[in-house]
């Protein structure tokens, strides 16, 4: 059976002429989501939100510490993982009131993605 991932590695490898483990390996990193608030995080979110990416950094800044809530920086956190496809990051830690604040009043649309701090 075919897979969604050996059709695109394929088509990656006729496109770029790659070998199939650097396709492979591409695909892998292309599907794996980002653990929150790294500094690959950070850059992939500062390439379609700056703001939020700003904010965000200062935010770890401050707390000496990105184990904390990506919107205030309170502790503690749990792990959530959006829904929407379209998102620049998928997984992100917040504390209860931001997750409160960014599914009710913004409108994100978050699952819990087990594990919390
Ligand atoms: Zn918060």
């Amino acid at each position: 059976m075919p897979s969604k991932k050996k059709r695109e590695i394929r088509e990656r490898r006729q496109k770029t002429g790659e070998s199939y483990q650097a396709a492979q390996r591409q695909w892998k990193q292309a599907n794996t989501p980002l653990q929150p608030h790294t500094p690959e995080w950070l850059d992939k979110l500062t390439a379609v939100n700056e703001g939020q990416a700003e904010h965000s950094k200062l935010i770890f800044e401050l707390s000496d510490s990105t184990d904390v809530c990506a919107v205030c920086g309170d502790t503690p956190t749990t792990l959530y993982r959006s829904t929407e496809a379209a998102v620049a990051v998928s997984l992100v830690l917040l504390c209860d009131d931001c997750f409160v604040i960014q599914t009710t009043r913004m409108g994100a649309k978050l699952v819990l993605a087990g594990g919390s701090k």
